[in-house]
């Protein structure tokens, strides 16, 4: 880091030149949604490194990438056709709660939730029913007969959602897979196109201002330097400039979350892709199958505290179909987040400022949020400091809220067949999930925030996949008489399966709407 004198008072100056240090996923999105907002006169200039590249893995999104999309303008059709994108109704948990199960986390709803009570308690109720001998024990069926993203996802089948609110296609929702460099790829065209300038280099130093301490531009080993009014670090994991820079404290999670690495390898595809994320639990970490129209995504995220690197990879080759396109890829992280993203003039985005590891796809989701709330506060008449404060607290909300939802799938378990499943079985959780589990063992009720990212159906699915059981439903629901129940139940689920077996399956509707 070295000093400058560019902006001599502790007033930060009005933004006409951003500098996105950084082209990954989380620069060329930056890039993209600036060049949309800001006006017409603002310089914004992406340095990025050849040299160093991007991480190259991040391939499977949640819906909220739809939003981000529409806001660039960007068409559906388009981005699946040109990132080899499939669709993704959920995520499939094998061995997590213990060898030899599996449930399904979907994005879409379960049943229809009413004004008085949620739609889980009348199943809750009816499940009862079952267990005590009231009705036959086959009558309440699995939470999962009421879901259709789940019946569909497991016959292979996929629409999107269709019809007004008493439809059951409706309750669909669907994120994608998609090849993360060719949509980096398709942003940095549509960025380059609104005039953002591109870089290539390597920034070896940073420049400071030595009475405010805002940052004023960077150097690269060519000697260039790009000064700049907002900074925006989008160099990953190096955190050049939030973390060596601005020297913000990290937050460490390793606690909480004790992966520290992965392997990815590509491998061609073995039949047709499947309209899902497989995340299967291993004996130190879990393996992600992300299926893309031509190819397969693999990997293997461990903690190495229990598993070396050449283990992880044979168990990864051992769990792989199809042949290798790619070397494997070592990466190596730690989970946390950067205590403030945003200080001064500089703004974190994307993994600079924090990682929650992969399971459940949240990170390009955060980085999103990130820029979402950047364009809303633009700094366009200079930092303004209780913008800064409320983006701080809004961005550290969302990824302890997410935290929770990760350290759930860890934590509630039956294995303890490896140190790794005995660890987590066993360690301190943070107090806002342990009053979660409370709540919902209790009285089998969900406390949703309405900033969640993961819907109470998303909980539902994680907590009862992961044996987590109400030990009673919610009274309110006795208010329905016990026949309109068996009776209604019923006709859910067979409308659902009915529902699901009349739509196309995932590659045919690949093949007229998308295909590459
Ligand atoms: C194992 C694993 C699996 C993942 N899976 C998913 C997933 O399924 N879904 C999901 O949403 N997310 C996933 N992620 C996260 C996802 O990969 C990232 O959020 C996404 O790729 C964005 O990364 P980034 O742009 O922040 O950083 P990077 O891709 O690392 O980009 C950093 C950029 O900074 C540049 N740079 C760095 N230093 C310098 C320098 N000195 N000078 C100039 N340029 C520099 C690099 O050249 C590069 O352009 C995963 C992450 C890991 C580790």
């Amino acid at each position: 880091m070295s000093r400058c004198t560019a902006h001599a008072s502790s007033n930060t100056p009005d933004v006409n030149s951003v500098v996105i240090v950084g082209g990954g996923t989380s620069g060329w999105m930056c890039a993209a949604a600036i060049a949309r907002i800001a006006p017409p006169d603002t310089r914004i200039t992406l340095i990025e490194s050849d040299d160093i590249g991007v991480i190259g893995v991040g391939e499977a999104t949640i819906p909220t990438l739809m939003e981000f999309n529409d806001f660039l303008g960007l068409k559906e059709q388009d981005v699946l056709r040109e990132c080899q994108g499939t669709f993704k109704l959920g995520i499939d948990f094998v061995d997590w709660l213990e060898k030899g199960q599996r449930y399904f986390h979907p994005f879409g709803f379960y049943g229809r939730d009413t004004p008085e009570f949620s739609f889980h308690q009348l199943w809750l109720r009816l499940k009862f029913m079952a267990d005590t001998g009231n009705v036959a024990s086959d009558t309440a069926g699995d939470i999962s007969d009421y879901n259709l993203c789940t019946v569909a996802a497991r016959a292979g089948r996929f629409a999107p959602p269709q019809g007004g609110a008493d439809t059951i296609l409706s309750t669909m929702r669907y994120a994608y897979h998609l090849d993360s460099a060719r949509y980096g790829q398709m942003l940095r065209r549509y960025a380059q196109q609104r005039n953002v300038e591109r870089i290539e280099g390597l920034v070896s130093t940073v420049e400071t201002d030595q009475n405010s301490g805002l940052l004023c531009g960077v150097t690269l080993d060519s000697g260039q330097t790009i000064s700049g009014d907002l900074f925006i670090d989008c160099s990953g994991f190096r955190s050049l400039l939030i973390g060596d820079a601005m020297n913000s404290e990290f937050i460490d999670w390793a606690h909480y979350l004790p992966c520290d690495r992965a392997i990815a390898i590509q491998t061609a595809m073995n039949g047709e892709p499947v309209p899902y994320t497989r995340a299967t639990a291993d004996d130190a970490g879990w393996r992600w199958r992300i299926p893309l129209q031509t190819r397969m995504g693999n990997g293997h995220v461990y903690c190495s505290e229990f598993m070396d690197q050449n283990e992880a990879l044979e168990r990864l080759l051992a769990g792989t179909e199809g042949e290798p396109l790619t070397d494997p890829l070592p990466l190596k992280f730690r989970t946390g987040h950067r205590k403030t993203f945003w200080n001064k003039n500089c703004v974190a985005i994307g993994l600079a400022g924090g990682f929650i590891e992969p399971l459940e796809s949240t990170s390009i989701h955060l980085a999103q949020m990130g820029i979402q709330r950047l364009v809303n506060l633009w700094p366009g008449r200079g930092c303004n400091q209780s913008e800064i404060a409320q983006y701080n607290q809004l961005m550290t909300a969302d990824y302890e809220r997410l935290r929770d939802f990760i350290v759930l799938h860890y934590n509630a378990t039956n294995r303890t067949d490896t140190p790794f499943w005995q660890y987590v079985k066993e360690m301190r959780i943070p107090d806002s999930l342990a009053a979660k589990l409370d709540i919902f063992k209790s009285s089998g009720r969900i406390i949703a925030s309405p900033e969640d990212l993961f819907t109470p159906h998303s909980w539902l699915a994680v907590m009862l996949g992961q044996g987590v059981s109400p030990q009673r439903y919610d009274r309110l629901v006795e208010r329905v008489p016990r026949e309109a129940l068996i009776k209604n139940m019923q006709m859910l689920r067979t409308a659902v399966i009915k529902t699901a077996a009349s739509l196309p399956t995932h590659q045919d509707y690949i093949n007229r709407y998308c295909a590459s």
